[in-house]
């Protein structure tokens, strides 16, 4: 007889998780789920309030979830994730439990803890079964002819794509189905965890997979179809915003993918262009979760390209709270950095603006970047975030060389043509017309107290070249 205890992540949703359907699977003497609370482990890895919030939210639609199927949900507060090893296998013995599940997790302190668990659990005798649920093709099963790991995208997809030609697409796995009897009841859900504010910019992201799934259905109605000419639109509804529902695991990839497959007739390299340019970006969020699980320092503020370390940052806090409030002067750059602390999400290109715009033209450490973000966004998530940073930095794997600079004003004419993004965003400049709303304030021209720009762009491309061109 086996009865199963589901750990719970980055997994929260019932229908295609693998390792909930193989648990169900394995289990003919009943399944428990649990979900650790990690409050002060999350603020150690800088996750945002808004983040905090939807897991919280999600967590409890999951609970319900479960309980349709007959799986109680418990809850285990522990601040970090040291104390795990001993609560897991303590709630086991509790309620008969002889075999743990969960999904891997790539990140190097989640390897850690994992490790930590399942040495305990198997000591004491009990089954451990890690599957890999997070991704499309298992991390380190796609190599180079040469046995490494892929570090360049292109070649990634080739071989990602080739496998699929071979193999099938990956399969989806329906919900399973409700077990005969309820081990125990469920523990509440808080909505509230210490240290981090309560629900948050819950109506911009309402919580679980039954939104994910929803936002799914509309996307492929409506924009999949147009995202190519779209998605780089910062003033439009281009693109699926499922990001914070991916990053939870409130939906699964491989139910993204089917519906893009799908969309495309099987047709995923030469097919419709709407429906292959999306897949190629769920590629590159998983082209960033190999380079994770095969490089981990990039998960412990280590530079990709290791010769990069030596870059000298310039310190300039004044610099840097600019950036952060949206006060630098550049509109499109501003109206980015206001999108993320008044929504917890900001637009691909925006980040893309962004990130270039504080590690090229102010010159500061790509590292303080990636942790505002973290901390503001409600989809961060360490793969895509550290690597989106590290490739706008030119410090990362296959990234944006770094003499190509981006320039901020005709970035922002090419991609808010109409001014329609800025104006949403810098309140400042909301009687601006298209013509001159991209274009920094200079001399007092116009009477606002919207700032004139912290930089000049040609003199702070030079530096930047200076900076990056000495030392790489
Ligand atoms: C500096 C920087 C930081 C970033 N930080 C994060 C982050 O913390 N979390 C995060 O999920 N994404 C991050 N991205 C990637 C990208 O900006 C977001 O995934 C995207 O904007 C989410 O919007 P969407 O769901 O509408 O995407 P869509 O365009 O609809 O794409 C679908 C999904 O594909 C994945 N995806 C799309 N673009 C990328 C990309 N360039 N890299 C990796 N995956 C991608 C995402 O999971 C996304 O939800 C970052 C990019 C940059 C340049």
């Amino acid at each position: 007889m086996t009865r199963a205890l589901i750990w719970f992540r980055n997994d929260l949703r019932v229908h295609d998780n693998r390792v909930l359907a193989a648990a169900v699977r394995a289990a003919d003497d009943g399944v428990v789920g649990v979900f650790a609370i990690c409050a002060e482990q999350w603020k150690k890895h800088d996750w945002s309030s808004a983040k905090v919030s939807l897991v919280m939210r999600s967590v409890a639609e999951l609970s319900r979830s479960l309980d349709a199927l007959n799986i109680p949900l418990l809850l285990v507060d522990e601040p970090l994730f040291a104390q795990l090893p001993d609560r897991l296998l303590a709630i086991a013995r509790q309620h008969g439990c002889d075999a743990l599940f969960f999904g891997h997790e790539y990140e190097w302190n989640e390897r850690l803890r994992d490790e930590a668990v399942s040495n305990r659990f198997e000591e004491q005798g009990l089954k451990v079964r890690a599957l890999a649920d997070r991704t499309l093709v298992t991390p380190g099963s796609v190599r180079t002819q040469a046995g490494r790991w892929y570090t360049v995208y292109s070649p990634f997809r080739r071989a990602v794509l080739a496998r699929w030609a071979d193999e099938g697409f990956p399969e989806v796995v329906n919900t399973p189905r409700k077990l005969g009897r309820r081990i125990c009841d469920s523990d509440p859900v808080p909505t509230h965890v210490p240290r981090f504010d309560g629900p948050t910019h819950e109506r911009l992201w309402p919580a679980g997979e039954r939104e994910a799934m929803r936002r799914l259905d509309r996307f492929v109605s409506d924009r999949i179809d147009s995202y190519k000419a779209k998605r780089d639109l910062l003033a439009e509804p281009g693109t699926s915003e499922l990001s914070p529902y991916l990053s939870i695991g409130a939906i699964s990839i491989r139910t993204c993918l089917a519906r893009a497959v799908e969309r495309a007739q099987g047709r995923i390299d030469k097919g419709p262009e709407g429906a292959c340019t999306w897949i190629n970006e769920l590629l590159w969020r998983e082209f960033y979760t190999h380079v994770l699980a095969g490089f981990p320092r990039v998960s412990k503020s280590r530079a990709f390209r290791v010769e990069t370390e030596r870059i000298e940052w310039v310190e300039d806090e004044r610099l840097f709270e600019a950036w952060k409030i949206g006060r630098t002067g550049y509109p499109v750059v501003d109206a980015g950095m206001r999108q993320l602390l008044e929504t917890g999400w900001m637009h691909n290109r925006a980040r893309m603006i962004t990130a270039s715009f504080l590690t090229k033209h102010l010159g500061i450490d790509w590292r303080r970047g990636e942790q505002h973000f973290m901390r503001h966004l409600v989809d961060g998530d360490l793969a895509n975030n550290n690597g989106g940073w590290q490739w706008s930095a030119s410090t990362g794997t296959d990234a944006q060389p770094y003499f190509r600079i981006f320039n901020p004003v005709s970035q922002g004419k090419r991609f808010d043509p109409d001014g329609a993004y800025v104006r949403r965003y810098v309140h400042e400049l909301a009687d601006r017309s298209a013509a001159d709303v991209h274009v920094p304030i200079s001399g007092g021209l116009f009477d606002t107290d919207y700032p004139g720009p912290v930089v000049d762009h040609a003199r702070a491309r030079e530096a930047a070249l200076r900076r990056f061109g000495a030392k790489v």
